[in-house]
């Protein structure tokens, strides 16, 4: 295969990744997860229901042009693919799309949080404060309205979802953007650390950790098919779309592939090519939060690449 046809190859890859994802976003409304039902996968329980929801194709290009206008630096990165897909019968603004991403902007900004269903004011504060996780380091914060919320949680059947960063704001406003399927003030306090930090991750533009490419090339296809067909009654084309898909690690800002991250799914031995698990986080860890500071830096916060600033009056004159 020369570089063209491989590059060839990738594009119509993406493009049917892209509207796979969108009929799985469909499908999984539908979707309840069969809790503890057959005991030879009880260690699996802990593992993330999670599937990103995504938006309606027609919004694809839409919802790109808006996380750009929110931040310029989720304008897609500009490489080979790019200057060889001007020849292809691929949908050129929708493949940009699909390689935007959607972080929101670098200033402080605090999103309102509103819930669907009535729900009770301890179990509001306790959400909220979990999604608050995050500022230990980033400068998003979430705070409860009793208007319309930014975000709108809901605690509906449906599993555990969030739509990815700026994408939120083309969600109708009647419509959730975040799913935490039968949260109450009963859910053990490690669920809310592991589900509702992930969740709140993918809010704040995250996606699935366990989609680098490091960690997809452990993953043994055929032995990933069966386990996902098995467990959670997943075709190949959810598969394919949600764990055997690298992310495009050009369009990424982030830190080396990380299993331990809250936002890696946790993954059997079973399924990998060296018999060891894809371990999965618990709890954001120090990878994430650094990684947070970095995309969301707090004021205070200092990263290693902070500029030294001084007094205009101090500036040195160049004779050129
Ligand atoms: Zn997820």
């Amino acid at each position: 295969m020369n570089q063209n046809d491989h590059l060839r190859a990738t594009l119509a890859k993406i493009a049917e990744v892209a509207s796979a994802a969108i009929e799985i976003g469909e499908d999984f409304e539908n979707y309840e997860h069969k809790e503890g039902e057959e005991s030879e996968q009880a260690s699996q329980e802990d593992t993330p229901a999670c599937v990103l929801k995504s938006l309606p194709k027609r919004l694809l290009v839409k919802a790109a042009e808006t996380a750009r206008t929110i931040n310029p630096v989720n304008a897609p990165v500009f490489g080979p693919l790019a200057s060889v897909a001007a020849g292809l019968e691929i949908n050129e603004p929708l493949r940009l799309a699909v390689l935007t991403a959607k972080y929101w902007g670098p200033k402080p900004r605090t999103l309102t949080i509103s819930f669907m269903e009535s729900t009770p004011a301890d179990l509001k504060t306790r959400i909220i404060s979990h999604m608050n996780a995050w500022t230990k380091t980033g400068c998003i914060s979430f705070v409860g309205t009793n208007g319309t919320g930014d975000i709108r949680i809901s605690r509906e059947p449906g599993g555990y979802w969030s739509y990815l960063g700026t994408d939120v704001l083309l969600i109708p406003k009647n419509r959730p953007t975040m799913n935490l399927q039968g949260f109450t003030m009963r859910t053990p306090e490690s669920e809310y650390k592991r589900v509702v930090h992930h969740e709140t991750g993918h809010t704040l533009g995250f996606p699935h950790e366990h989609m680098r490419k490091d960690l997809v090339a452990r993953i043994d296809p055929a032995k990933a098919y069966k386990w996902f067909l098995e467990t959670y009654g997943w075709d190949r084309a959810t598969v394919d779309s949600q764990v055997l898909t690298p992310l495009d690690e050009a369009s990424l800002m982030g830190t080396p592939a990380d299993q331990t991250s809250i936002m890696c799914y946790q993954l059997p031995r079973v399924i990998t090519k060296d018999g060891k698990p894809i371990t999965g986080g618990t709890d954001i860890n120090q990878t994430d939060y650094m990684f947070a500071g970095k995309i969301y830096p707090k004021p205070g916060y200092v990263t290693a690449a902070q500029e030294e600033d001084w007094a205009e009056s101090e500036d040195v004159e160049v004779a050129v």
